[in-house]
């Protein structure tokens, strides 16, 4: 018999998303669905997941464990957030209403705004500001069902301010629930001082930034904004190598504003991930598929970037490439921390079915970070990282009220509504 300390019980459905990870193809939408369903843990690690009836003959439950009663309820995953630039400081909300206005990316990043503004910001803050700043962040993606997320550096681009954040995604992964996956971004964005002169900034991060970053142990991933305007292919290739070679596992910014080479960089470098991929044509998404490389999907920056398009997630699942859904939390364009959202507008302007969002939103999301043995799904041996939704699984989709009742990460209730 198992012993249990904590119990969500006789839920309407549990939604297993169970592997093998990843999920591709029509295998996409398999949700591992169990209607009646409970889920038992103990010392934060499942132990059981089946039909209600069968708890009883399975589990002892402790007259102490926590037992949530999930009648009327779904319960999915904790969600993974595979793709975030939570660690920051300084405003730029303005920048969204001159958006409205008309002004593009480009435009506002001439006029001294986008990224090279928050660049600003972020060195002129100490390690303890972004801390307090990302703190209040993560509380919100808690509270909308996120238990595990990806976080970038990259606001820094100098050695010491680039560490400085990747010191405090260390941090508030020891004090916060949600577990952080640390990725050194460097390469987000030439900085100021290096105007016209990228190939220098590009030995700066290769030669001094990657090896200081993978001895301190600080980052698990690589990432390179590949872009025109940012870093050309040969330049990304070169980054995201040198980062492979240090140890740290590479994932690359691709096809976001313009069809810029990106997604084929992934394939060639073998990244775990490709992400954004908004103008990802059929060809390269035959290489992303042919190289085992997952597309994550980011629609809510494609919203406030006002792209006037989406990713082509229909294609992509069609050609065999595994989808994960993020958020793209982020000063400029990420104003929204909620993968409810995100799996929103992945049903209504990507062309995804629900069960194919919420594969692409937990287990997908946990293999493109590596994190698939761990969580990402309701199995007997990974954490209990775990969603209570109201009601069934459309709750998900309806914007402007959040479904999310209780969220617990490693058998702790840590959001109840
Ligand atoms: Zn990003």
């Amino acid at each position: 018999m198992l012993n249990a300390d904590f119990v969500i019980d006789r839920a309407d459905l549990v939604a297993t998303c169970a592997g093998p990870a990843p999920r591709r193809g029509r295998d996409q939408c398999n949700l591992g669905a169990i209607r009646g369903g409970s889920v038992a843990a103990r010392d934060g690690r499942i132990v059981f997941v089946g039909p209600a009836d069968a708890l009883g003959r399975q589990v002892a439950v402790e007259p102490d464990a926590v037992r949530l009663d999930a009648r009327g309820c779904t319960v999915v995953p904790g969600f993974v957030d595979p793709h975030t630039h939570l660690v920051y400081a300084g405003d730029r909300r303005d920048e969204l209403q001159q958006r409205l206005a008309g002004a593009t990316y480009a435009e506002i990043a001439a006029a001294g705004g986008g990224i090279a503004r928050t660049v600003a910001a972020t060195r002129a803050a100490s390690e303890d500001e972004l801390v307090r700043l990302a703190r209040t962040r993560l509380d919100e993606m808690a509270a909308w069902g996120t238990t595990t997320c990806e976080v970038k550096s990259g606001y820094g681009l100098t050695l010491e301010s680039e560490l400085a954040q990747l010191h405090a995604i260390r941090r508030l992964d020891a004090e916060h629930p949600v577990d952080l996956v640390p990725t050194f971004l460097g390469a987000h964005d030439v900085p100021p001082e290096y105007r016209g002169r990228s190939d220098d900034y590009v030995a700066l991060v290769v030669h001094e930034m990657i090896p200081k970053v993978a001895e301190a142990r600080l980052a698990e991933w690589c990432d390179v904004f590949c872009e025109e305007g940012a870093f050309t292919p040969e330049q990304s290739a070169a980054i995201l190598r040198a980062g492979a070679r240090a140890g740290l596992k590479p994932r690359i910014h691709a096809d976001e504003l313009a069809a810029s080479g990106g997604a084929r960089v992934a394939a060639e470098v073998g990244a775990r991930s490709a992400d954004h991929l908004v103008f990802v044509d059929e060809g390269a998404a035959e290489a992303l598929a042919a190289a085992g490389v997952c597309a994550v999907l980011l629609p809510i920056a494609a919203l406030y970037l006002k792209l006037g398009r989406y990713a082509p997630a229909r294609m992509l699942i069609d050609r065999g490439v595994p989808v994960a859904l993020g958020t793209d939390s982020n000063p400029g364009a990420g104003l929204s921390s909620s993968m409810p959202f995100a799996i929103t507008l992945a049903c209504f302007a990507m062309g995804m079915t629900l069960e194919e969002a919420l594969v692409a939103a937990t287990l997908n999301a946990a293999w493109s970070l590596d994190r698939a043995e761990a969580v990402g799904s309701l199995e007997a041996g990974k954490l209990m990282d775990a969603v209570v939704l109201d009601g069934d699984l459309t709750s998900l989709i309806r914007v402007g009220r959040s479904p999310v009742r209780a969220v617990v990460t490693k058998g702790r209730l840590v959001v109840s509504g």
